[in-house]
């Protein structure tokens, strides 16, 4: 049984200590709001007046918080988990900051001797709460060991992104897919609609092409990932398509910012002489400007 504290009990964290007390740990939390605190000890948790309280004697502090500030502050500030952490304690920070925050707890944490892994989470609070979390991790190896079968009662995938703040990169790039990729899904759908289309049918036809597969599975490994950029599908015709749609959707009024920002990528490419390139050669391109 490992002694754990859990800072930070909302949406993610609660779900998420419940957990661990199933895999058999105790965890002693706190956070700002007392409903929060009712909900773990509900879940068979103790709680602490402070985040100070909660880590005293625990070997894993874990931090689930809305944003780096306050990360920093529940760390840090006063009442804050440094202030209560034995040594050797590790601390997880589970939050979603930025790769400069993450970078600035890390330095503050050694400062006082003490080891961090960064492990933001991927999925939904569904997944939280069936225990089927992904953890993008960053840390030491030997770091990452002694906390893996806590993250294991949370999650079903761990994967070691490669160094201390790493986890925390590799979220913001995850999520920058995840909410650009949101955007361009609305719009294209409004459009869609506005044409006519039934969605289902829509739907059914992109799941089965690269723009609902996405081009990283599909397009990518196929030739620029391979360094081969003899045109599948040449830069200049798919300039035309886009084209096309930007057009209509003006003539419908529907908004197509994204694609009209993805445009001028394209013709970077073709004004950098690319067009009759393979059109994942937008990667190449981008990777040697
Ligand atoms: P939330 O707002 O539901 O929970 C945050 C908790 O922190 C609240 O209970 C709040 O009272 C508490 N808190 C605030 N300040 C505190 C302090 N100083 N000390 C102690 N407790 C404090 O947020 P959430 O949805 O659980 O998200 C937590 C983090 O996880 C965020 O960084 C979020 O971006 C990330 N995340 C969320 C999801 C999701 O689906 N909700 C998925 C992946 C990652």
């Amino acid at each position: 049984m490992t002694k754990v504290a859990f800072i930070g009990l909302g949406t993610m964290g609660l779900a998420m200590a419940g957990n661990i007390i199933k895999g058999g740990h105790s965890v002693t939390g706190f956070d700002a709001s007392a409903d929060a605190m009712e909900s773990h000890r509900n879940n068979g948790g103790d709680t602490a007046a402070s985040a100070a309280e909660a880590t005293d004697g625990a070997e894993v502090v874990f931090s689930m918080l809305p944003n780096g500030k306050i990360v920093h502050q529940a760390i840090f500030g006063e009442g804050g988990a440094v202030h209560g952490m034995a040594d050797g304690a590790i601390l997880v920070d589970m939050s979603t900051i930025s790769p400069s925050e993450t970078d600035g707890v890390r330095a503050g944490l050694a400062e006082k001797g003490f080891d961090m892994v960064d492990a933001p989470v991927g999925r939904t609070s569904d997944n939280a709460k069936t225990g089927t979390s992904l953890f993008m991790v960053g840390g030491a190896a030997e770091t990452i060991a002694k906390v893996r079968h806590l993250l294991d009662c949370m999650g079903d995938t761990v994967i070691d992104c490669g160094g201390p703040g790493m986890g925390t990169r590799m979220k913001i790039v995850n999520n920058l897919m995840s909410t650009t990729t949101n955007a361009v899904t609305a719009q294209i759908l409004n459009f869609s609609d506005a044409l006519g289309l039934d969605r289902d049918l829509s739907i059914e036809v992109m799941s089965g092409t690269p723009a609902g597969k996405g081009h990283m599975s599909t397009t990518y490994p196929a030739k620029v990932l391979k360094g081969d950029l003899s045109p599948a599908f040449m830069v200049n015709l798919a300039k035309k398509d886009l084209d096309i749609a930007l057009v209509q959707a003006e003539e419908l009024g529907v908004p197509l910012t994204v694609s009209k920002a993805a445009a001028e990528v394209y013709v970077e490419a073709q004004e950098a002489g690319r067009g009759t390139d393979d059109w994942t050669t937008l990667y190449d391109m981008l990777r040697k400007t």
